[in-house]
C-alpha cells in the first residue's frame, strides 16, 4: 500500500493547486478503494521511484463554531487515514489565528506534520517564513504551488518522513 499524504490547511491557501501539481492532473482522480469515501479527493503521484497517495481536503477553518461541519469532519477523517500531513499556510496572508488553531488541532492527532509555506512568489520567503516558526512545527518549506516552484524540494523532504 502506498503511503498516504493529506493536504490540510484553511480554505484558499492552495491545497487543491498543490494537489493538482503533485498528481499532475486538473481533475482529481477519485479512488475506488474500500474504506475510502468519495467525498474527499484522492490521487496518486510519483517522484523518482517513490509512489504515494494524496488526499486533498476541504480544509479546516480553525473556527470553533464550525468544528462539526461536514467539511471539518471529512478533513479529520483524512488526517486519521494519513501517514503524513502537509499543513499548508499562506505566505501572502502571513500567520493567522486560524493557522494557530489548526496547528493546535493537528497536534492532537499525533501524525507527522510538515509545515508548507505556499504563495512565496512575490514575497521575501525568509521574512514570510519567520513568523510561522511560532507554530512550533519547525522550518516552513517554501513553495509556490501555482508556479510549480519548490515542489521537488518539498517531495524530497516528504520522502525522508515516510
Ligand atoms: P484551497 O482552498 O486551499 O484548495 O486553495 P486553491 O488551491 O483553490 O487556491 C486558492 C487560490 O490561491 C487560487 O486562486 C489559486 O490560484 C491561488 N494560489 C494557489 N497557489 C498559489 C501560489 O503559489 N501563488 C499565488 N500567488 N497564488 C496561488
Ligand atoms: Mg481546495
Amino acid at each position: 500500500m502506498k503511503p498516504v499524504i493529506a493536504l490540510v490547511g484553511r480554505p484558499n491557501v492552495g491545497k487543491s493547486t498543490l494537489f493538482n501539481q503533485l498528481t499532475r492532473s486538473r481533475d482529481a482522480l477519485v479512488a475506488d478503494l474500500p474504506g475510502l469515501t468519495r467525498d474527499r479527493q484522492y490521487g496518486t503521484g510519483r517522484v523518482g521511484g517513490f509512489g504515494y497517495m494524496l488526499v486533498d481536503t476541504g480544509g479546516l477553518s480553525g473556527e470553533a463554531e464550525t468544528l462539526d461541519t461536514l467539511m471539518a469532519r471529512q478533513t479529520r477523517q483524512a488526517i486519521q487515514e494519513a501517514d503524513l500531513v502537509l499543513f499548508l499556510v499562506d505566505g501572502r496572508d502571513g500567520l493567522t489565528a486560524a493557522d494557530e488553531a489548526i496547528a493546535t488541532e493537528l497536534r492532537g492527532f499525533g501524525k507527522p506534520v510538515l509545515l508548507v509555506l505556499n504563495k512565496t512568489d512575490g514575497v521575501d520567503p525568509d521574512a514570510a517564513a519567520a513568523e510561522f516558526h511560532a507554530l512550533g512545527l519547525g522550518n516552513p518549506l517554501p513553495i509556490a504551488a501555482a508556479h510549480g516552484r519548490g515542489i521537488a524540494g518539498l517531495m524530497q523532504t516528504v520522502k525522508g518522513h515516510l
